[in-house]
């Protein structure tokens, strides 16, 4: 690498905000020697075009001798944010790549397969003529070949091993917050009806240890081995069986790397096993730091991750396997104004399990109040779970505001996500899990709400492991990373503006408590926090800004394209502001030694899939 070019390979044609400073500080940070460079930066930063340019510096095929890694990877865990970058034409170099099932193909009568179900991929020995014009095949020969090949997380960690997209000089990893938290993710192993197609033909144990778990999923992978050999020994597989294949291979990947990780008594990695009642058994590594050595840190020279939200170096490289004395960490000033993402707390009390049945009403009281503030502006309002949304829900079609509210299911969030942001009509949207990977530019949303204090699940027994060994750190900073990336949604530009509305109290203790952990930008935000002076409790004020009959619940996604959104009555920083936050849903993202047979399916549209990367 040569972090000499780095101004060089910066593709935009001037430098806006910090990024000239941003530049200096990374070209140092790797000049002193550092593999890796954490760059902490806020939204509109410019973290893409941050990331082409340390791309840009990684060794030329002519600068290598033959064994030296050349080139570069850009990957990032959002499915929207590689679109973006596709979409890109200052990005127009990073040559993207998806996964199989993102792909059809082209064969006459099979134009509707994805490619990991073609006649390719179902019949032995298949030697396709018009593999060359196959869209998956040319796009990752082209990514493979050129210098920097762009992929979602999910795909780059299941190419690990792969001949076609070996080692490279730099790895870019954007939005790479989560690392650790999605490399457990997609190392965890979920033996259940949905995910092991031959459940039905197995007898599982009660598992009442992780030693039984091992020697349960030693015996799986044998058996998985087996009915993986019949298939093969087939000249030709239908779709179903060829899926069947498929999964049992990864299963039997995955189970083996379970089983060997728990035998390597240098692996750093702790695993739990939960069982349900019906015997599904899920396998979850804790600080999977061996696997992310397979997956990301062996497959690069120097790396460089970036995010407005990697709080705590030490704490960051503990999680994903670093020596921080390898790692610098340099951290990019915010240059939107402070009074266009202004903070108010509304709250109201907390919004635990045992506060619930007090708080929620008050909060829905003051959602009410909101609107009138709000009354000509689309809000908002993340609700942290389906069970608040929906009580929410229903107190607001009690208290007669119901024509101004949308909400969505795990079904059809992208659709609703779509209608809402087209429909043109001051609507609330009660959302769920959408704090991340959204961009809500302008008159798209002037306002949000946090509802709950996003704190990790107790009842998730590797929380509840880390939260036994004392833990506590972990744990505000991850609830406080989502809070800062849902404070991002709605201001996305230095003109633009919004306001975020705290209703948990909870979310000033979590505040208090990780005060340290704070970006300065952030924090700046958090002592500048005001209590607002809100219109009394008044649901035809609530419902002044929006058509009569309108119908949020009838509208389709189409619906409203193209209308024009309203204008916001008021301003952020002048006696009103908004703002938001949320966290991802789980998948099952799954590394395998593969080349990208699997995975990597996410809609770019879908914010779980955005965040997870999943379909
Ligand atoms: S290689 Fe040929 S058979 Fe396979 S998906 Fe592409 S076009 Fe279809």
């Amino acid at each position: 690498m040569n972090p000499d070019r780095l101004f060089d390979a910066f593709p935009a044609p001037e430098y806006r905000g910090n990024q000239k400073d941003a530049l200096r500080k990374v070209r140092e940070a790797f000049a002193d020697g550092n593999r890796v460079v954490l760059v902490r930066a806020p939204t509109g930063s410019g973290k893409s075009l941050l990331a082409r340019a340390v791309a840009g510096c990684a060794r030329t095929v002519e600068e290598a001798a033959p064994s030296e890694a050349t080139d570069a990877y850009y990957t990032t865990p959002q499915v929207s944010q590689l679109a973006d970058v596709a979409a890109d034409p200052l990005l127009d170099d990073l040559n993207v790549i998806r996964g199989k099932r993102n792909y059809t193909c082209i064969l006459s009568g099979e134009e509707d397969t994805p490619v990991d179900r073609a006649p390719c991929a179902r019949e032995r020995g298949y030697d396709c003529s018009v593999k060359h014009r196959c869209p998956y095949y040319s796009d990752r020969a082209i990514a493979s070949n050129r210098r920097i090949a762009a992929m979602t997380l999910a795909y780059f960690m299941q190419t690990a091993g792969s001949e076609v997209f070996r080692k490279r000089d730099v790895c870019v990893i954007d939005e790479a917050h989560g690392l650790a938290e999605w490399a457990e993710m997609y190392a965890t192993i979920e033996l259940s009806p949905r995910t092991v197609p031959i459940w039905d033909d197995l007898r599982v144990p009660d598992v009442e240890s992780v030693e039984r778990a091992v020697e349960y999923a030693d015996r799986l992978r044998n058996v998985c081995q087996r009915r993986v050999d019949d298939l093969l020994a087939s000249d030709e597989l239908s779709p179903g069986e060829a899926a069947r294949r498929d999964r049992l291979q990864e299963l039997r990947s995955e189970l083996g790397w379970f089983v060997d990780d728990y035998r390597d008594s240098g692996s750093a990695t702790t695993w739990l096993a939960d069982q349900a009642d019906d015997g599904s058994l899920t396998i979850k590594p804790m600080d999977p730091e061996r696997y992310l050595r397979h997956t990301v840190w062996d497959r690069g020279n120097r790396f460089a991750l970036l995010s407005a939200t990697i709080l705590n170096k030490a704490a960051f490289c503990r999680g994903v396997g670093l020596d921080p004395a390898d790692v610098a960490l340099v951290d990019v000033g915010h240059t939107f104004p402070l009074e266009n993402r202004p903070l108010y707390d509304v709250t109201q009390g907390k919004l635990t399990y045992e506060h619930r049945d007090e708080t929620l009403p008050k909060v829905a009281r003051t959602l009410v109040r909101l609107m009138a503030e709000h009354p000509d502006s689309p809000g908002l309002v993340h609700a942290h779970s389906y069970a608040i949304q929906s009580r929410l829900a229903d107190r607001l079609r009690d208290f007669g505001v119901g024509a101004r509210v949308r909400t969505h299911d795990r079904e059809d969030r992208d659709a609703q996500l779509a209608a809402w942001k087209a429909s043109g009509e001051p609507e609330v949207f009660l959302s769920v899990r959408m704090e991340e990977a959204l961009d809500l530019e302008g008159d798209l949303a002037r306002w949000q709400v946090l509802c709950k204090a996003p704190f990790p699940n107790t009842n998730d027994s590797r929380v509840a492991y880390r939260l036994e060994d004392g833990q506590w750190g972990w744990y505000y900073r991850n609830a406080l990373r989502t809070v800062i990336q849902a404070a991002g949604r709605i201001v996305r530009s230095p003109e633009d503006y919004g306001a975020t509305y705290l209703v948990d109290t909870s979310l000033l203790d979590l505040f208090d408590r990780a005060r340290h952990d704070l970006p300065p930008w952030f924090a700046d935000q958090v002592d500048a926090m005001t209590d607002p002076d809100l219109p009394e409790f008044d649901p035809e004020a609530a419902l002044s800004g929006i058509a009569a009959g309108v119908d949020p619940d009838a509208a389709s996604p189409s619906e409203g394209a193209g209308t024009t959104a309203p204008t916001p009555t008021t301003r952020a920083g002048g006696d009103q502001s908004v703002s938001a936050g949320t966290t991802g849903d789980t998948s099952d993202g799954r590394a395998s030694t593969s080349d990208g047979g699997g995975g990597d399916d996410g809609s770019a549209s879908s914010p779980v899939a955005d965040v997870w990367d999943v379909e």
